[in-house]
C-alpha cells in the first residue's frame, strides 16, 4: 500500500515535471536528451477569417518564443479540453451580425452560458482575450465581452488584459501591441501557473505524509526544476497590470486614430522596440517607382506605390512570413464537369428576378434598384418582415481573366485543381480551406470561391514581397505590411479597398504563385440584403432594393468599379431595368436567375402585440424591411378592421424629393390608409428658399427625430414602444444613436452615463433594434 502510494507520488510528480514546468528544459531519458517547451493554447472564433489569421500567427510564432502552441477553433471540441487546462489560454474571438458570436463559436458560447455551471468552474483556467469588432455596428466585440464575463463568472482568471480591436479604424491599432505584450504575459502565466502548481504539489506530498506516518515510506525525491530566466519571473499580477495599461494605451491610440486619419499611428503606439517574430529592414530609401539606380527622380506626392520620408528613409518593423501551407498543382481533365453557379446548390434556391424597376432617378447621386424575385417554387420559402437573404454572386468575368493572365494560367483555366497540405509546413492548425471542394477547375476556383477582391492584408503583402523581383517595389510592399507604414497601409490598400488584382496591376514585378492566392484570400461571401414585401401582399414574391455600390478611381485604381454583388445584380437586369410582371414564358427571352438562401431575423420583427406603438428610422434603402412592416400591418388592419393598432411611425431621408425618395407614393398610399400614422421625410441636399426656413429644417433623420422628441422619448420609455433603425452603419446608426441618448438625457434629466444605461436596456429587452450595414 505504501509501496505503492509512493509510486503514485513518484509518477506524479513525473508527470508535472513533463506537464507543468514553465521554462524550457532538459530531462535526461534514456540517456538521451529530451526538450520540453512550454505549452500553451490558442482557441479562435472567426467568421471572416481575420480572427483565424490571428490566432494562427500566435501558434506560428511561439516557436521562436521557446513555447509550443495548441491551437484549435472554438467549435473542434474534441481537440481542447477547458475544464481540465492547467496552461494558460489565448482566445481570439470576433463578433458578427448584431453582436453575435461567429458561427464556429456559438456552440461554445452556449456551453459556457449554461446555468447550471458552478462559479468556480473555471477557477483553475488562465486566460487572455482578445476581441475583434467594428464600433460601426451596435454592440462592439459583444461575442469577446460575452466570453469574457462567462469565464469570470465561472473563476477564471485574467493574466494578461483584455484587447478590443475595432476595425472601423483598423484592427492592427489594437492588435499589434496586444501581440507584442502577449509573449511575456504568458511566460509570466506560465511561471506562475507552474509555481500555484508546485506549491498545491508540495502541500499534497506533507499531508501524504502526515497523514500515514510509516518508517517505512521510502524517500520521494521530488525536485523540481528552478525558474532561471529573471525576466520570466513576473507574476501573473504583474503582467496584467503593466499591460493592461499597455492595451488602455493601445484602445486610446485606436480613438484617437479614428479622429486623425490619416495621421501615422505608428509614430503613437511607440511601443518597446522588441519586434517579436518581426523582421526589422533597414532603411533604403527608394526614391523613384522606376527603381532605376542612378536616375534620382523628385518624388512629388506619396501614392499606393511610392512613399516619401520618414517612412521612406525608416527602418521598418513587418511582420513574420506567414510559412507556406498549401501544395498546388493543375491538372489537364477532359472529363471535368463544368460547374454553373456556386457549389452548395442543394441548400441554395435558383430563382427568377421577375420584376427590376430603378427606383431613383437618372440625375441622382446613388442608383437605387428594386427587384422582386419570383420565389413561388419553393413554398418552403417563407419569409416574415424584418428577415433578410443571401445573394450568391460570383466574381466578375473579366477580372478572374484579369487574374489567370497575371498569373499565366490563362490556358490552364479548364484544368483541375488539386490542394493538398504541404507535408513540412511550419504553419500550425493548417487545412486546406472547407469551402475549396475537389474536382473543381481553376475558373471555378476564381470565380465562385475566393473572394478576388478581398482587401490584401498585412500578412498577404508580407508574403508577396518574396515573389516581387523589383527591388523598389519589394521595399514598398515592406512598408506597407510594416509597422511603420501603418498609416499608408489604412490610406492607400484597407480605405480605398483595394483589390488584390489592382494591387497586384500597381507592382507589376510581383508574381505570386497561385497556392499563395488559395492561402490568403477570404472564401466569397454572400450579400445579404433586407426583405422589402411582405409574402401577405406579394405571395410567393420577395422584393429587395439595394444601392449600386460604387468606388471611385483613386491611386491603385485608374478606374472606378462597381460593387461586387450590386454591379453584378446591376448588369443582370440591363439594359432594360424595368420588366415589370414580364412572366416566363416559352417565346421570351428567360428571366435572369440568381441564387439566394434565407437569413432569418428572430429579433428585427414587428411587436407580436398590434396595440404596441412602433417607430421605424430608416433612410435611403434602409427604408427596405420597413416597406415589408407596413405590407404586414395594412394586411393585418384589413383582416381585422375593429383591432387595435398601435401608432406607426416612419423617419425617412435622402438627398432630394425629386430623385431619390424611395418608394413614395407607396409610403404616401401607407399614410392615405392609416397604415402609417406619421411619416416624417428629409433631404439632405434641396435648395431651402432662405437662410431662415433652412435652419429650422431637418436635413437628416436624426434632426427629425430631435423634432418630435416628445413623442419620440414618450413611446419608448413610457408606452413600451419599439424603435428600428436600418440602413448606413458608419454615419447613421451612430447619429441616431447620440441623438437618442440625448433626448433621454433631456426627457428624464439624467447624465450621460444613466441615458446609456436607459439605451442599453431598452436594447435588452429588445425595445431598440438596429439592422444595419456599409
Ligand atoms: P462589395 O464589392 O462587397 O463592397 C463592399 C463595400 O461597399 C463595403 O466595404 C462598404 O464600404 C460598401 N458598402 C456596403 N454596403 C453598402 C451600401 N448599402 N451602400 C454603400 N456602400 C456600401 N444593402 C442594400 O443595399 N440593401 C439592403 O437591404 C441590405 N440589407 C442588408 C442586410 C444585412 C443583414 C447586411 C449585413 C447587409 C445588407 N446590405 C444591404 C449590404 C449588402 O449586403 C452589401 O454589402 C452591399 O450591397 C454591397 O455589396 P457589393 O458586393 O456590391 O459590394
Amino acid at each position: 500500500m505504501v509501496a505503492f502510494r509512493a509510486a503514485v507520488l513518484h509518477n506524479a510528480a513525473k508527470v508535472f515535471l513533463w506537464e507543468s514546468v514553465c521554462y524550457l528544459s532538459k530531462l535526461e531519458a534514456c540517456g538521451m536528451p529530451v526538450e520540453v517547451k512550454p505549452r500553451f493554447v490558442v482557441l479562435y472564433g472567426s467568421q471572416k477569417g481575420q480572427a483565424q489569421s490571428i490566432a494562427e500567427g500566435i501558434a506560428e510564432e511561439a516557436e521562436q518564443h521557446g513555447l509550443v502552441a495548441d491551437l484549435s477553433c472554438l467549435n473542434e471540441t474534441t481537440k481542447y479540453n477547458l475544464e481540465k487546462e492547467n496552461d494558460p489560454v489565448v482566445f481570439i474571438v470576433s463578433t458578427t451580425g448584431d453582436g453575435e458570436p461567429p458561427d464556429n463559436a456559438l456552440q461554445f458560447v452556449k456551453r459556457i452560458k449554461r446555468k447550471a455551471l458552478s462559479t468556480d468552474h473555471y477557477k483553475h483556467l488562465c486566460y487572455a482575450l482578445l476581441a475583434l469588432g467594428d464600433t460601426n455596428y451596435a454592440n462592439f466585440c459583444n461575442c469577446g465581452k460575452t466570453i469574457e464575463r462567462r469565464l469570470q463568472d465561472l473563476g477564471a482568471k485574467q493574466f494578461y488584459a483584455t484587447g478590443y480591436a475595432d476595425d472601423g479604424v483598423g484592427l492592427e491599432v489594437v492588435v499589434d501591441p496586444w501581440l507584442e505584450g502577449l509573449w511575456n504575459a504568458i511566460r509570466g502565466a506560465l511561471s506562475k501557473m507552474a509555481s500555484d502548481r508546485t506549491a498545491h504539489l508540495k502541500v499534497n506530498t506533507e499531508d501524504s505524509a502526515e497523514e500515514t506516518p510509516d518508517s517505512s515510506t521510502p524517500d520521494v525525491q521530488i525536485s523540481l526544476l528552478s525558474i532561471t530566466d529573471h525576466q520570466n519571473c513576473e507574476s501573473v499580477g504583474a503582467a496584467v497590470e503593466t499591460d493592461s495599461k499597455f492595451a488602455c494605451a493601445a484602445s486610446s491610440v485606436a480613438s484617437v486614430v479614428s479622429d486623425l486619419r490619416p495621421a501615422s499611428p505608428a509614430g503613437s503606439i511607440g511601443l518597446a522596440s522588441q519586434c517579436h517574430g518581426t523582421a526589422s529592414i533597414p532603411t533604403s530609401a527608394p526614391k523613384t517607382q522606376a527603381g532605376d539606380v542612378g536616375v534620382p527622380h523628385v518624388v512629388l506626392a506619396a501614392s499606393l506605390t511610392c512613399s516619401l520620408p520618414p517612412l521612406s528613409e525608416s527602418s521598418l518593423n513587418v511582420p513574420a512570413l506567414p510559412p507556406p501551407y498549401l501544395d498546388v498543382s493543375l491538372q489537364e481533365a477532359d472529363t471535368i464537369e463544368q460547374i454553373v453557379g456556386p457549389l452548395n446548390k442543394e441548400t441554395l434556391h435558383e430563382v427568377p428576378v421577375s420584376k427590376a424597376v430603378q427606383l431613383t432617378r437618372g440625375d441622382s447621386v446613388k442608383t437605387a434598384i428594386l427587384l422582386e424575385l419570383d420565389i413561388s417554387a419553393y413554398p418552403m420559402m417563407t419569409y416574415q418582415p424584418g428577415d433578410s437573404f443571401d445573394v450568391f454572386c460570383p466574381n466578375r468575368a473579366a477580372e478572374v481573366d484579369n487574374m489567370l493572365s497575371r498569373l499565366g494560367l490563362q490556358d490552364q483555366r479548364n484544368h483541375l485543381v488539386n490542394i493538398s497540405l504541404r507535408k513540412d509546413t511550419k504553419k500550425k492548425g493548417a487545412q486546406v480551406p472547407s469551402y475549396i471542394s475537389q474536382n473543381i477547375s481553376l475558373l471555378f476556383l476564381l470565380t465562385w470561391c475566393l473572394e478576388i477582391r478581398g482587401i490584401p492584408k498585412k500578412a498577404f503583402l508580407r508574403a508577396l514581397v518574396e515573389h516581387t523581383g523589383d527591388s523598389v517595389q519589394r521595399r514598398r510592399l515592406q512598408e506597407l505590411c510594416s509597422k511603420q507604414g501603418a498609416a499608408d497601409y489604412n490610406l492607400y490598400v484597407r480605405d480605398p479597398s483595394l483589390s488584390i488584382l489592382e494591387l497586384l496591376t500597381a507592382f507589376p514585378s510581383c508574381s505570386p504563385p497561385l497556392s499563395l492566392l488559395i492561402e490568403h484570400l477570404p472564401k466569397l461571401q454572400p450579400r445579404p440584403y433586407s426583405a422589402a414585401s411582405s409574402c401577405l401582399t406579394h405571395s410567393g414574391k420577395l422584393h429587395f432594393a439595394f444601392n449600386v455600390v460604387e468606388f471611385p478611381a483613386c491611386t491603385g485604381r485608374p478606374m472606378g468599379r462597381r460593387g461586387l454583388c450590386t454591379g453584378w445584380l446591376f448588369d443582370l437586369i440591363n439594359p432594360s431595368p424595368v420588366f415589370p410582371g414580364k412572366a416566363e414564358s416559352s417565346n421570351s427571352p428567360a428571366l435572369p436567375k440568381i441564387h439566394v438562401s434565407l437569413r432569418p431575423n428572430c429579433s428585427f420583427r414587428p411587436p407580436s402585440d398590434p396595440s404596441v406603438p412602433f417607430m421605424m428610422v430608416g433612410p435611403g434603402t434602409g427604408v427596405a424591411p420597413f416597406i415589408g412592416f407596413l405590407q404586414q400591418r395594412a394586411e393585418e388592419r384589413q383582416k381585422n378592421p375593429e383591432g387595435v393598432f398601435g401608432e406607426t411611425w416612419l423617419f425617412f431621408g435622402c438627398r432630394h424629393r425629386d430623385r431619390d425618395y424611395l418608394f413614395r407614393e407607396e409610403l404616401e398610399g401607407f399614410v392615405s390608409s392609416g397604415t402609417l400614422s406619421h411619416l416624417k421625410v428629409c433631404f439632405s441636399r434641396d435648395d431651402r428658399e432662405d437662410e431662415e426656413s433652412a435652419a429650422a429644417q431637418p436635413r437628416y433623420v436624426q434632426h427629425n427625430l430631435l423634432l418630435n422628441s416628445q413623442h419620440v422619448t414618450d413611446i419608448l420609455l413610457r408606452q413600451n414602444g419599439y424603435l428600428y433603425v436600418c440602413g448606413d452603419a458608419k454615419n447613421m446608426a451612430k447619429d441616431v444613436n447620440e441623438t437618442l441618448l440625448e433626448m433621454i438625457k433631456t426627457e428624464l434629466q439624467v447624465d450621460q452615463l444613466e441615458a446609456m444605461k436607459r439605451l442599453a436596456g431598452l436594447r435588452e429587452e429588445k425595445r431598440y433594434l438596429q439592422d444595419i450595414w456599409g
